[in-house]
């Protein structure tokens, strides 16, 4: 009895730490900067849930930022694309199918938060995230990476 009981204790404090794990904020701001030039995926994770934090004050007219994932062959097309889909549509083309994931834009103070679906991952192989804001991608870039397992 006793043995299954830290059994099962062990199992609870071991879930917050995988689900800590599988999750990562970064933080745009008004000087169009990411906080983050890379994130890693452990290769233990099912799903990953990346929040975009916009730490400044201003519109998402003026200054807006979304989080996108793409190969690193394909950023400068949905870039391209993006600019011309315009704000309504999050500076992406409608149904682009090179984005693996994207939060919408957000403005100063706003949040939000985008799950990547991993099956569509390569574990070792690197991936851009980037800013679709037109203009901003040239400073608010980094790499994804999915740890090998
Ligand atoms: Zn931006």
């Amino acid at each position: 009895m006793n043995k299954l009981f830290a059994i099962a204790l062990l199992g609870l404090s071991c879930t917050p730490l995988w689900a800590a794990d599988c999750a990562a904020t970064i933080e745009g701001n008004d000087a169009m900067q990411f906080n983050l030039k890379t994130i890693e995926v452990p290769a233990t994770c099912k799903t990953f849930a990346v929040t975009l934090k916009h730490t400044g004050t201003l519109a998402k007219n003026v200054m807006g930022h979304n989080w996108v994932l793409a190969s690193a062959a394909d950023e400068a097309a949905v870039n391209a694309d993006g600019l011309k889909a315009g704000l309504e549509n999050n500076y992406l083309k409608v149904g682009d199918t090179r984005v693996i994931a994207h939060t919408r834009i957000v403005g100063g103070g706003e949040s939000d938060t985008t799950t990547i679906p991993l099956g569509k991952l390569k574990a070792g192989e690197s991936y851009a995230f980037f800013c679709s804001y037109p203009g901003h991608a040239a400073l608010m870039k980094g790499t994804l990476t999915v740890a090998k397992k």
